[in-house]
């Protein structure tokens, strides 16, 4: 889970990490509250999970608490590559002489975890790290060891920060491993760590992602979920076990494997060009072994999906035999039906693999008229785009 800056802010307040006083607003007048209560001149930045908000004009200064409003007006509702403003954090201004970066990420790649550091900051990292490489320090740090007083200095050395802001970025590098480490992060990143008038360092913006295969060890993480982002349909698959992306085609996908999954995904991509364009309208992997509840489960989800106009049910069977997943796919539309939930849409299944025949026999047995059996992966993903396309 990524944070939004506002709560990233927090979380280094409590972990002891400089940063400025601030709150959160979701309307220009809850913006004036808290400028009033602030004081003086304000920054108001707009709170999407994005990043590259102050060249998108979602970063604006305000002299007083009238003209914070008036910045507030602006920046709610905009619209930054695609995420819409809902909320604005307010914090005192710092008057920046110099801009900084640092973070500490997984290294997948290298199976260790990386700091990386920079005295160019301010601007995108990925953009330093084209123009001035040698500007870039990456430090690999050993998770047995961590980040001690000791490898907090030979980060600084190497990116280079000057000697009078020093000790406070080391300083600032023990206490953010602290953050990155007791919160499972995956990625912790302060951009513009920056030294202000006075010569304090001070984290001027936050981006944190959480580990999620770490979240049953931190039920504090939880009340930081946005409710009001979660796709209601993700939600429900979620409540059901079930590994569901909702994505914005046509198609409806289920199959057994991420893999198998994920390629379907391409093949219905490039079929449903051929057929003005219709596309997957999820991902949804129901595993082995899928029992007709679990695919009754994957339909009804996918199936209640308004933006689907036909089904690609694409099952391998390797430990799950065929037919058994064609006697889930016949009980389960039985299921839905019981459940009130008919099924209306048309279904496109393709059987491969241990005991195809047996399976699809037995879904030409069961006769359903919105059931096709289509026996290629290619040719099923054709016949799927081609049905979505009629129902668009
Ligand atoms: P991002 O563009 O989404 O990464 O948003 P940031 O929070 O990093 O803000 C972008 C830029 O706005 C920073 O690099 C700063 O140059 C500027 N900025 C942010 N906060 C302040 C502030 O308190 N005072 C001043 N003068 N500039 C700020
Ligand atoms: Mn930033």
């Amino acid at each position: 889970m990524d944070l939004y800056e506002y709560q990233g802010r927090d979380l280094f307040d409590r972990h002891g990490l400089p940063v400025l006083a601030g709150g959160v607003a979701t309307t220009p007048e809850e913006a004036r509250a808290i400028a009033e209560r602030l004081g003086g001149r304000v920054v108001v930045k707009a709170q999407v999970k994005v990043g590259g908000r102050g060249k998108a004009g979602g970063v604006k200064l305000a002299d007083n608490p009238e003209e914070s409003v008036a910045r507030a007006t602006d920046i709610l509702g905009m619209d930054i590559k695609g995420h819409t403003v809902h909320k604005v954090m307010i914090t005192v201004t710092a008057d920046i002489e110099e801009e900084y970066y640092f973070s500490y990420l997984l290294d997948r790649a290298n199976r260790t975890f990386l700091c990386i550091a920079s005295v160019a900051g301010g601007m995108e990292i990925e953009q330093v790290a084209e123009e001035a490489p040698d500007k870039v320090a990456k430090v690999a740090i050993d998770a047995n060891v961590g980040v001690d007083e000791a490898k907090a200095r030979e980060i600084v050395a190497q990116a280079g920060f000057p000697a009078d802001v020093a000790d406070q970025v080391a300083d600032i590098a023990v206490k953010l491993w602290k953050t990155f480490v007791s919160e499972d992060a995956t990625l912790v990143e302060v951009n513009p760590l920056a030294k202000v008038k006075g010569g304090q360092v001070l984290c001027l913006d936050a981006k944190v992602t959480f580990d999620a295969n770490a979240d049953f060890r931190h039920p504090e993480h939880e009340e930081l979920v946005d409710q009001a982002s979660i796709d209601p349909l993700e939600q429900r698959a979620k409540e059901k076990d079930l590994n569901y992306v909702k994505l914005d085609g046509e198609v409806g996908i289920i199959g057994n494997g991420a893999g198998l999954v994920m390629s379907t995904l391409d093949v219905v991509a490039y079929a449903g060009e051929a057929v003005g364009g219709v596309k997957p309208a999820n991902f949804l992997d129901i595993g082995g072994g899928a029992s007709a509840a679990v695919m009754a489960n994957g339909l009804e989800i996918v199936l209640s999906d308004p933006s689907v106009k036909s089904v690609f049910v694409n099952v391998f069977g390797g430990i799950t035999a065929c037919d058994e997943v064609a006697n889930g796919i016949v009980q389960a539309l039985a299921l839905l039906d019981q459940r009130g939930e008919k099924v209306t849409k048309p279904l496109v299944v393709r059987l491969d693999g241990n005991n195809a025949e047996a399976g699809r026999a037995i879904l030409d047995g069961a006769a359903n008229p919105l059931v096709e059996r289509v026996d290629t992966m290619d040719g099923a993903a054709k016949r799927a785009a081609e049905l979505a396309a009629a129902g668009v």
